[in-house]
């Protein structure tokens, strides 16, 4: 038995490191309804300029930020176009639904992968019998991907589709970050091809709470309003975006660490007899496959040996690395997966 649990269930279970938790206690706060948190104001600047974008607006969480940005860029009986594993709506319960009342298609992409070729032959003419295309989301890294990335080329030709087309491009860029660090692209080059990007501080980043919805100073303007409406407007909110600017500053260039982690868990899991395959890894995800209906057995036994992780279907399971595993924990880690029959 390991006293240690190693937590590779998602990259949100860290807690905030001593410096953030000292940049929270000293962030000057306001009432952010009133317009009136210089450290909000401070990180919403912070991440418009870095993705060279008019502005953003804070929010609680990246469900929100996306739920938002899709209430912005649809009217009711309009379709959302998106790869049929995005977070957007596998993971946000029907939102699209229930806050947009807007359909959805559902495409399928190469590891969540769109592109221009894949979407354009599923935008609706104009016909009396068919709801109006009016926006694509794209999902980088793609959590249900493995945590893949697109290529700044694949996005300018799906931003010129869009463009043609009359459809507005949104980005859940929840790992946005990991991409980069991935891709070796610029965040000043993103802002460009999007009409909207949600950016999660509370995954590899490492902040407790917020994502931020990056877009031009009209759908911001737009945005603020419907977050008061989703109940999401939020008074001394300083405080947590003091532990994302903190974020900002100390953890994107650590993300690399994530990522070197996840190749050597990759590497471990093939050495394993119970693994069959694992999927390519681009990032901080790792999914592998087991013989069909044994996921949950297998996370059970890593249970017992201390490693924490979720099966993603019966015969997958992901592992996720963060900046609260370190080195030393991912070499028990890889231990215990290599010894584990
Ligand atoms: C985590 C995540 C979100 C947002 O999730 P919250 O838990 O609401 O912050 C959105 N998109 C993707 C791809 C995610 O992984």
């Amino acid at each position: 038995m390991n006293n240690k649990i190693l937590d590779f269930r998602s990259d949100t279970v860290t807690k905030p490191t001593a410096g953030m938790l000292d940049a929270m206690m000293q962030a000057k706060v306001g009432d952010d309804v009133f317009g009136e948190d210089e450290t909000v104001h401070e990180l919403e600047t912070k991440l418009s300029g870095l993705f060279n974008m008019e502005a953003g607006l804070f929010c609680p969480s990246g469900t929100m930020t996306n739920q938002i940005a899709i209430k912005c860029f649809t009217q009711p009986m309009d379709e959302v176009i998106c790869d049929q594993t995005a977070h957007v709506y596998r993971y946000e319960i029907g939102g699209i639904a229930f806050h947009s009342a807007a359909s959805v298609r559902l495409l399928h992409g190469e590891r969540g992968i769109l592109t221009s070729e894949l979407i354009e032959p599923e935008i609706n003419e104009d016909n009396i019998h068919y709801p109006n295309s009016s926006l694509v989301v794209l999902e980088n890294t793609v959590n249900k991907g493995g945590g893949s990335c697109y290529k700044l080329s694949d996005i300018a030709a799906i931003h010129h589709l869009c463009n043609i087309k009359g459809l507005k491009l949104h980005l859940d860029g929840a790992r946005i970050f990991n991409a980069l660090t991935a891709t070796g692209d610029k965040s000043h080059d993103y802002g460009q091809y999007f009409d909207g990007i949600s950016i999660c501080l509370s995954k590899g980043l490492g902040a407790p709470v917020g994502s931020v919805l990056l877009g031009s100073k009209d759908t911001i303007h737009k945005a603020r309003k419907i977050r008061k409406a989703f109940g999401g407007g939020m008074r001394q909110a300083g405080f947590l975006a003091a532990a994302g600017i903190y974020a900002l500053d100390n953890h994107v260039e650590r993300l690399k660490e994530d990522h070197q982690h996840a190749k050597d868990l990759a590497a471990a899991l093939l050495q394993a007899s119970y693994v069959k395959s694992v999927m390519p890894v681009e990032t901080n995800i790792v999914i592998f496959e087991v013989a069909a209906g044994t996921a949950n057995k297998i996370v059970s036994q890593l249970k017992e040996k201390g490693i924490l992780c979720n099966t993603t279907s019966a015969s997958t399971i992901r592992l996720v690395t963060h900046l609260d595993l370190s080195p030393d924990m991912i070499d028990e880690a890889i231990k215990i997966i290599v010894n584990l029959r």
